[in-house]
């Protein structure tokens, strides 16, 4: 494994993402990488199961009814996904997803789907509270432990959300990742918003021996091959790169073909 290895990217699958970033645009861009790569698109759990008028009113997320009702085009959309990716001949190529945790826990895709996809990460998009405020901030940190807790592998830009809303505690920092390290959980270093927790982040990871995951979070075509943010907060954080646990995602689905739905 080295810094080439991105956990997190996005296809035009996402609403969010550049319509022309294709599975295709990835294989060919690894292969001009200085050092050899690999890389798993992660697209949202919100963009494969809800059409896009549903997906921003967020109501899902307080209203878990909202996802029962979509699930079955949902899952066949996420079938359809995982089987495109795993079409293509490129060993380097993984499949994962990004989702959030609902109201009764549930994360936003079928967990039928769990073994067929060789990621799951669980981000924070959207919480029913914002403002900068000791309630906010208990609301999102005890959101956040259980979600660490709900069986992904990894937590998508951990504080990216509450450093919206108000300046990050380092206890706080230092709860999530002491709770990620005892969950088996990586913690994502992630360079689509610049964080200033991401050093103390890392220091921390290193002194307490959690997993670090690299992601590029591409929703652009410009934004995938360049680790130059990683290697600078590594370097400034003091963490020698070699100490660092990094997350490895080759564990569930070694075979480029998969399975057929
Ligand atoms: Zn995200
Ligand atoms: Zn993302």
């Amino acid at each position: 494994m080295n810094i080439y290895t991105d956990c997190h990217v996005h296809t035009e699958l996402s609403y969010c993402a550049e319509q022309g970033l294709t599975p295709q645009f990835y294989v060919e861009k690894l292969k001009s990488l200085s050092e050899p790569g690999a890389v798993c698109i992660t697209n949202h759990g919100m963009a494969l199961y809800f059409p896009g008028e549903i997906a921003w009113k967020w109501e899902f997320i307080t209203d878990s009814a909202v996802f029962d009702k979509w699930l079955d085009s949902g899952n066949k959309k996420l079938s359809e996904h995982i089987r495109e990716v795993r079409g293509i001949a490129c060993p380097k190529l993984f499949v994962g997803i990004e989702v959030e945790m609902m109201n009764d826990g549930r994360l936003t895709f079928d967990p039928c789907f769990r073994d067929d996809l060789d990621i799951i990460i669980g981000s924070v998009h959207f919480l029913p509270v914002s403002a900068p405020c000791e309630d906010t901030r208990r609301r999102w940190l005890e959101h956040t432990l259980k979600l660490i807790n709900s069986g992904i592998d990894i937590l998508g830009h951990p504080f990216r959300w509450i450093r919206a809303q108000m300046p990050v505690r380092e206890e706080d920092v230092r709860t999530v990742v002491l709770e990620a390290q005892l969950a088996g959980v990586a913690l994502e270093l992630n360079s689509h918003y610049l964080i200033d927790t991401d050093i103390s982040m890392l220091r921390l990871a290193a002194e307490l021996s959690a997993k670090i995951a690299i992601a590029s979070d591409s929703h652009k075509k410009e934004d995938f091959g360049d680790y130059s943010y990683h290697k600078k907060v590594i370097k400034q954080s003091g963490v020698n790169f070699k100490n660092l646990a990094l997350y490895k995602f080759s564990k569930r689905i070694s075979s480029v073909k998969g399975r057929v739905y």
